[in-house]
This record gives structure tokens, sequence and C-alpha cells, in this order.
């Protein structure tokens, strides 16, 4: 049984539309009724597009909205598609997700995710701040060389541990439904704990209802980032109450 605060955030992806928002009534609902709910902290991170309507639509509830990315600079300028923190915060986001594996494939490096959670900071967000080794650099032996570096790059200059939540998403966990050993989570947790004293740390990577049995004894973690299942709210819901259980 747990009883610890943990976060769930619900990365949505490019998924969704107006029509989508009715399913959060569910989880809104489930929230109301538990027992536990000031143990609980949800995320919802859906695409830009949805961020303002849900803002509204969850209001009253305690559950909160993030973005999934944002432009390095807060200032507004000739960047045609970007979005940067400030706009994010001004339409009801409190959290953004820097450097997810799916940005970093596209090019983003350390130094630009570091100048974006900088900016997200300034911007007055928290940052969800992802990590994870490809399938090549852990068969290479280089997981811990490879967080190392996106952590001490990426979080070089930054002071405010308590804006800042660790994901940490093995990249070839991600929308494959296979995660970590236990003990091989276990050891790559403590050791970017070791790294970075103090923050809270979440784990991602095909986390479902099947599997939360499993990763919630990795009691260490301070929550989970959800892709695939946070889009399901039965499958959400599910996931939350089984870390209760
Ligand atoms: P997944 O995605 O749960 O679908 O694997 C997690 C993520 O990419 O944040």
């Amino acid at each position: 049984m747990t009883n610890k605060y943990m976060y769930f955030v619900a990365n949505w992806k490019m998924f969704g539309g107006l029509n989508t928002l009715n399913s959060l009534n569910k989880v809104v609902n489930y929230l109301s009724k538990l027992k536990k709910n000031k143990l609980i902290k949800i995320i919802y991170c859906p695409p830009s597009t949805l961020i303002h309507p849900m803002s509204k639509k969850l209001q009253n509830s305690s559950i909160e909205v993030g973005a999934q990315n944002c432009h390095e600079s807060e200032n507004f300028g000739a960047f045609t598609g970007s979005i940067n923190s400030k706009m994010l915060k001004d339409v009801g986001s409190k959290y953004v997700i820097i450097g997810h594996s799916e940005n970093r494939h596209s090019g983003e490096t350390n130094k630009l995710i570091n100048l974006k959670t900088k900016s997200a900071l300034r911007s007055g967000l928290k940052v969800i701040f992802c990590i994870g080794e490809t399938l090549k650099e852990k068969r290479g032996k280089n997981t811990k060389k490879v967080l190392n570096k996106q952590i001490k790059i990426g979080l070089s200059g930054i002071k405010n541990k308590n804006k800042i939540i660790i994901a940490y998403e093995p990249v070839w966990s991600i929308g494959t439904g296979i995660i970590p050993k236990s003990k091989e989570l276990f050891e790559t947790i403590n050791y970017i704990k070791r790294k970075v004293k103090d923050y809270k740390i979440l784990y991602g990577g095909s986390v479902n209802p099947k599997n939360i049995a499993l990763l919630k004894s990795i009691n260490i973690l301070d929550g989970f980032l959800i892709g695939g299942a946070s889009q399901d709210s039965k499958k959400f819901i599910d996931i939350i109450k089984k870390t209760y259980n």
C-alpha cells in the first residue's frame, strides 16, 4: 500500500480534440470521491490546442494542466509555428514537459533543453524534465554516462529544485510495452537520485494497469509519466487505483 504523495502525469502527445475533453469527467469524479486524493497530483499535458479549454474545464478540481514543449525564449518573436512558455502560462499551463525523447529525436540537444528549461522557469512554469537512454546506448552499457550528460548539461545553472520534476523514460520502453527489470530500474533511479539530490523522480515508458503493481514496488519513485494509457480514462484511473492498493 502506498501512502506517499505521487504524481500521475498524462502525456497525450499529438492526440485529442475538443470532443475528447468529456473523457476527463470520469477522472474528476473518481478523484472527488477518493479519500486519499490529497496524496494524488494529476497533471494533464494535452496538445497545445487543448490547454486553454482543458484548464477551464478543470478549474474547480485539483488536476493541473501542462504543455508538452516550448520555445527557448519567453519573448515574442518571428518563429513561425512556435509557442513560448509565457504564452503557455497565459492559457492556463502550470507545467511543461521538456526534453521528451520524441523531441530529442527530432534534434533537441542538451544545450537547447537547458535553455528551454530556464525560459520555462522564468515564465513561472514547473518543468517535467525528461531523460533516458536509447536501446543502442543501453546495449553499449552507456546508460549512466548518457543520463549524467543529460542532467549535467540540461540542468546546468538551475537551482530551483522544487520547480523541476525529473522523468526517467528509457527510450526503448516508450510505446513498446516493455519496461525495465525491477532491479535495473531501482539501480538507475538510485543513480539519478545521487546525481540530483532532492528532486522528485518519475518513471515513464509503457506504464499501464497491468505493470503498475510491479512499477509501484520501486518505492523510491514519486510517480509516473503516462503516454498511451493516459488517453483512456478507465486505464488512467486503474493505474492510480492500483498504485494505492
Ligand atoms: P507511453 O509513453 O506510456 O505510451 O510509453 C510515455 C511517454 O512518452 O511519455
